[in-house]
């Protein structure tokens, strides 16, 4: 992979953010009673973009604890993903294909995997100082599973110091490893 080294600081640092961010879902999935069992809406088949090198780097991190056969068959099923994305694109199609890191329903690195597979699917609110509080309602599932509730068991898992604790240390790692460029990218395309 042409990153800089991922040091061992930063991947304990970003670790502890997602043990809070995961601590926070957690917490709200069982006011709510929901548990995630798999549905036909998989979210792996969701084509969501990752905003930052540190997630990139925990995902690789990740990626390199899997035995090489596994690491080979995971590249070979980025590398489809990819080369499917872009032809749905070019036909203006829906790009809906299973993460090549998800293998019979598990996600093969788990641990690493980044923050929105860690906070998908549960409603959330941001809080950006000086606008209007973002509310967005969750998955289709966690919609269907929240129709009998009433409003005052409404939980607010608020996603803003988790967003802020993560663009800190991306700022930092970015700084220490004079990154200037954005990042955007599929799990598919951080693989390959
Ligand atoms: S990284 Fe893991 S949890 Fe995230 S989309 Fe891929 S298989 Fe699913």
């Amino acid at each position: 992979m042409n990153t800089p080294e991922f040091s061992e600081k930063y991947s304990q640092l970003i670790g502890l953010i997602f043990e809070q961010m995961d601590q926070a879902y957690h917490q709200a999935a069982a006011s709510y009673e929901f548990f995630c069992n798999g549905c036909e809406d998989n979210c792996c088949e969701t084509r969501f973009f990752h905003h930052t090198h540190i997630e990139w780097e925990y995902v690789i991190e990740g990626f390199n604890h899997l035995p090489k056969q596994k690491q080979d068959h995971v590249i070979k099923k980025a590398q489809q993903v990819c080369e499917q994305s872009k032809e749905l694109i070019a036909q203006h199609l829906p790009v809906r294909l299973m993460c090549p890191l998800n293998e019979k329903g598990n996600c093969l690195i788990y641990t690493y995997r980044p923050m929105i597979c860690r906070l998908h699917g549960i409603a959330h609110e941001l809080q950006i100082p000086g606008k209007p509080i973002q509310y967005t309602p969750g998955c289709e599932a966690f919609i269907h599973h929240c129709k009998a509730l009433k409003k005052e068991d409404y939980y607010s898992l608020d996603r803003t110091p988790h967003y802020i604790r993560m663009a800190q240390l991306e700022q930092a790692y970015k700084r220490e490893f004079q990154i200037d460029q954005r990042f955007k990218m599929t799990i598919a395309e951080m693989l390959i």
